[in-house]
Parts: C-alpha cells; sequence; structure tokens
C-alpha cells in the first residue's frame, strides 16, 4: 500500500510557504483507510493504552476509528473555546500561527494513559501541547501516533521521550 500515492501536496496553503499535505484523497479510499487503522490498531493493541484522544480537526478522523478498533473511549481536543464543559488549556506555536488546545477537566482519569493521535507532526508544537494537557489533567503520555511526519521540521526533538510512531515521512 503506497499511501504517499493518497497525500496531496498543496504548495502555498494556508499561507505561501507551507506545502499543505492533503489527506482527502486517502480517506476517499476506503481500502488506504482500513490500512492506516489497522496499522495503527496493530501497533498498540498490546501496548498499555487507557484512552485514545484525537486533536482537532483532523486528528479525530484517525482517533475515532481507532478507538472503535481498540474498543478504548475516545476523547477530543479542541481549538479554544469549543468544549461546553470546565477545561484545561494550553497555548503553543503552530508551523503557521498560533493556536490554543483545550480537554475536558474529567476527560481523563487520573493515571490513565493516553494514546493522542493527529494526522500530520510538522514543528510538534500541536502534539506537544496536547501531551502537556493530559499530563495537567492527571494522565500519562502512552504514546503520539500521526498518519505523516515532516522530518525535516524536527518535530520529534519537541516531544522528548514520547513514543512516536508515524506510518509516512517525508521528504
Ligand atoms: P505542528 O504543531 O507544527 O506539528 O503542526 C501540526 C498540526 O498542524 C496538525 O494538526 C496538522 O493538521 C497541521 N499541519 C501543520 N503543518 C501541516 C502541513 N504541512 N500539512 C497539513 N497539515 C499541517
Amino acid at each position: 500500500m503506497n499511501l504517499k500515492d493518497l497525500i496531496r501536496d498543496v504548495p502555498d496553503f494556508p499561507e505561501p510557504g507551507i506545502l499543505f499535505k492533503d489527506i482527502t484523497p486517502l480517506l476517499k479510499a476506503p481500502a488506504a483507510f482500513r490500512y492506516v487503522i489497522d496499522r495503527f490498531a496493530d501497533h498498540y493493541r498490546n501496548r498499555p493504552v487507557d484512552v485514545i484522544l484525537g486533536i482537532e480537526a483532523r486528528g479525530f478522523l484517525f482517533a475515532a476509528p481507532l478507538a472503535l478498533q481498540l474498543g478504548k473511549p475516545l476523547v477530543p481536543v479542541r481549538k479554544k473555546g469549543k468544549l461546553p464543559f470546565t477545561t484545561h488549556s494550553v497555548e503553543y506555536a503552530l508551523e503557521y500561527g498560533e493556536a490554543a488546545v483545550e480537554v475536558h477537566t474529567d476527560a481523563v482519569a487520573p493515571g490513565e494513559r493516553v494514546l493522542l493521535v493527529d494526522d500530520v507532526l510538522a514543528t510538534g508544537g500541536t502534539l506537544a501541547a496536547g501531551a502537556q494537557l493530559i499530563e495537567a489533567v492527571g494522565g500519562q503520555v502512552a504514546g503520539l501516533a500521526v498518519l505523516i511526519e515532516l522530518v525535516d521540521l524536527h518535530g520529534r526533538d519537541l516531544l522528548g521521550s514520547h513514543d512516536l510512531l508515524s506510518l509516512v515521512q517525508y521528504p
């Protein structure tokens, strides 16, 4: 399965200089989408994970089917102002712009082991903020899973010793 054939490069989106990795062709290919979820599930099935956490918005697309496949609870991390209950919040820098992410204060029980899922690892700021959030609510980061890793941006370096799985690496 060559996943790169189903990931489209869109230059200068959403800003000049950004080469956007568009996963919509992959989402339209059920066999490939299934393959991605199976790869994540195979990797984590026998590892200690209690909760699957999806990062808004494209992280949800992978976290939700993975949570169902593994039979684990699903927790959303959302951009500021979207979650209705009491939240913890962390601000961070993006490859383009700045943002804050939030999670419900009751999303994770103390000591629970959380797998964070997103589509792309770029500078690592988003996943690092997600990891900080989990620790702020008393959870433990069990691992980080992304479809795509942009290796030249060295996002891994920001993520310390957390276990990181990426299925496709660029360049
Ligand atoms: P970062 O925090 O820099 O690791 O950026 C990762 C987040 O921004 C992910 O949630 C991605 O969805 C999005 N993102 C960053 N860079 C790109 C890119 N080149 N193509 C697609 N999505 C990106």
